[in-house]
């Protein structure tokens, strides 16, 4: 029996559960009209496997649901408060975003960019982002954001993929106190592309950029540009924007979102999940460049006027205190964040928390990997004061916005740590074996969604054979996820990591979640991190890092022979580590998720391929030299 939290929160609408459930193509309808169109649709769902158009005949623009519509009655109101890295502040309202992404709309009409054409955008996270982004929209053009931390030949790879001719970046980004100079970055990707017409240069970190017959200043178009442009008709099925997914797993591939069902899934989700009220501050810490940041930093808030903090740095810079110093400045009510920023900020300790006053908060929520009950139990506990429930939100860039999730501004559900606990209304899915056959009650399998919902990608950029094969050739008309699950006796599903992240010792298949949730389990552990290394014998042998909460010095035999117990109690003989390492950081990417390809491309001597998105390549460089001490004592 797992534990459960049942702090009582949450209005009760049973009837919209009982509506879903008897007919999701006209609960969703009833929802699509929660925004405003400029004409109503003639069919809800066209659903021709493995292909969904939502809402069709209907007519909407994003741009318009997020701003135009708040210009009556919240044109004073903050739309973002922006909270620099060194300390500057913006405070932009609706009125302000509303005129900038109408200037900004007529720059990009000034390019010559139509409505269907791609715009590539490369911008650290500074309130220009969304406006670029949101100008896109207006105008029907497809932009395609690709995060500031890239390298140049993976932008390179994404402009010519998705055949961008503007490009809209900056001089710089800050990033732990250091100015990146993109523009260097994007003149290297562009170098020897005929494609790109325009390069669009934002003056932020005002470092030496050189500039060619292609590139404007951001300053310069803004000024001469109108600031009225009426938002364009768009189809409901209109492509919103291309977003390369973040290649935990491999090489990226373009998912394309649409408009009218991708934003009644978000605006849906975020009032169930979040449930927001007019008087809250929200705040996401994710950056605009992966899906956390475009659904729930850019478009859902917006949607529903809210305020929220934009944060444009590193969450431990200056110091390890800088989001609880954010979060109380802002008087942060709600706050979404990753298990991997979690576990950093446990490993700090509580004193740093503790000398906060966060008593604003009122929901917690966390995205991107499964969260380990430890940390879960420390969220709740440390931050949320035992008050604030968690939602732990199960979504991918694919899916669009939530698909699991405890949702307090629509029920009451108790808490079990580790669970998003069910499908949100108007989700069916299951937990499959590989014959597609359900598995019985706690037994881990494939998590398959039944029927389409209206955040579902359209398709792979250019490539509808690849988006059949990738998600819907495994089950027949069942979109599949690529992630383990068990369904408990209450209908709670647990996420289990990835399909493609187990490791196969001895014949057994073990997934590295569940290996890796035990070891943080321990109360001495912050982080750890499992793969698979190949042996002559086993096939696979395992190997752990770990990274011990913050202070802590121990003895690491006796600490290694508790780790492996607790391991063999918990889970079995079978996954115990040939070696556990104590190391003081991994990898990660800086959406958050600990890159075990990298790991394991360590481990095996292979070419260990875009580093670009580490958050820091000193983890790397630790990590290899365990790797290194390893394959020479085997040699001894
Ligand atoms: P790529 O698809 O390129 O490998 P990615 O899968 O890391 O990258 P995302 O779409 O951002 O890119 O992440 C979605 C994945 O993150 C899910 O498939 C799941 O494995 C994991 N995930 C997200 N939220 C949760 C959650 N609440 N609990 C457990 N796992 C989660
Ligand atoms: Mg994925």
């Amino acid at each position: 029996m797992s534990e459960t939290f049942d702090i009582g929160l949450g209005n009760h609408d049973v009837h919209l559960r009982k509506k879903a459930d008897s007919d999701f193509i006209s609960f969703w309808d009833d929802q699509a009209r929660n925004l405003s169109w400029f004409s109503t649709w003639t069919a809800t769902l066209d659903w021709k496997p493995p292909f969904a158009k939502w809402f069709v005949g209907g007519t909407i623009n994003a741009s318009y649901n997020a701003l135009d519509i708040h210009q009556n009655s919240r044109a004073d109101k903050t739309a973002i408060l922006w909270e620099g890295e060194n300390d500057e502040s913006r405070t932009l309202t609706y009125a302000d975003m509303f005129m900038q992404v109408q200037k900004f709309a007529n720059v990009l009409k000034s390019l010559d960019v139509k409505k269907g054409d791609r715009v590539t955008i490369y911008l650290p996270m500074v309130p220009e982002l969304p406006i670029s982004m949101l100008a896109c929209a207006r105008i029907g053009a497809i932009h395609t954001v690709i995060f500031s931390g890239f390298s140049a030949a993976s932008i390179r790879d994404r402009v010519n993929d998705s055949e961008s001719r503007v490009i809209i970046t900056a001089d710089g980004g800050y990033r732990r106190g250091k100015i990146v100079n993109l523009k260097d970055v994007v003149d290297d990707a562009i170098d020897g592309i005929d494609l790109v017409d325009h390069v669009i240069v934002l003056e932020r970190a005002k470092n030496k950029i050189s500039m060619s017959a292609k590139d404007k200043f951001w300053n310069d178009l803004m000024d001469s540009a109108s600031s009225s442009c009426d938002a364009e008709r768009l189809e409901s099925t209109h492509p919103l924007y291309i977003l390369y997914t973040s290649g935990t797993t491999g090489k990226p591939k373009g998912v394309l979102h649409g408009t009218g069902g991708y934003l009644t899934h978000l605006y849906s989700t975020f009032k169930w999940a979040f449930d927001i009220q007019d008087t809250d501050v929200f705040f996401c810490t994710a950056d605009i460049g992966w899906v956390t940041g475009h659904s729930y930093v850019v478009y859902a808030p917006l949607l529903h006027g809210a305020t929220q903090v934009m944060y444009e740095g590193a969450p431990d810079f200056p110091d390890e205190s800088r989001m609880w110093d954010i979060l109380q400045k802002y008087n942060v009510t709600i706050f979404y964040t990753t298990p991997t920023a979690l576990r950093m900020f446990m490993k700090f300790g509580d004193d740093v928390p503790n000398s906060f006053d966060l008593s604003s908060l009122r929901l917690l929520g966390t995205v991107g990997e499964p969260i380990n009950p430890e940390v879960w139990k420390w969220y709740f506990k440390t931050i949320g004061k035992e008050k604030c429930p968690i939602i732990d939100t199960w979504w991918q860039t694919e899916t669009g916005g939530m698909l699991i999730s405890p949702l307090p501004g629509l029920e009451t559900i108790p808490l079990k740590p580790g669970s998003g606990t069910r499908p949100i209304p108007g989700i069916n899915l299951d937990v499959v074996d590989e014959h597609g056959d359900v598995v019985p009650i706690n037994t881990k399998g494939h998590l398959v969604i039944n029927n389409p919902w209206p955040g579902m990608l359209l398709t792979l950029w250019g490539d509808d054979e690849k988006y059949r094969n990738v998600y819907w050739s495994k089950y027949e008309n069942r979109y599949y996820s690529g992630d383990f699950a068990t369904q408990d006796d209450d209908g709670y599903i647990w996420l289990l990591g990835r399909a493609d992240d187990v490791l196969k010792v001895a014949g057994h298949r073990i997934g590295t979640a569940e290996l890796e949730s035990c070891i943080v389990s321990h109360q001495s552990v912050a982080e750890s991190a499992v793969c698979g290394i190949s042996d002559n014998v086993k096939g696979e042998v395992i190997i752990a890092f770990v990274v011990l909460r913050h202070g802590l010095k121990i003895d690491s035999d006796a600490l290694e022979k508790e780790l492996v117990d607790k391991i063999r109690s918990d889970i079995g003989a079978i996954a115990t580590p040939r070696q556990i390492y104590f190391v003081s950081k991994l990898p990660k990417t800086r959406s958050g998720k600990i890159m075990r390809r990298l790991l394991k491309a360590i481990g095996t001597n292979e070419v260990v391929g875009d580093l670009s998105t580490l958050e820091d390549g000193a983890a790397v460089t630790e990590v290899k030299k365990v790797f290194d001490e390893i394959q020479k004592s085997i040699k001894d």
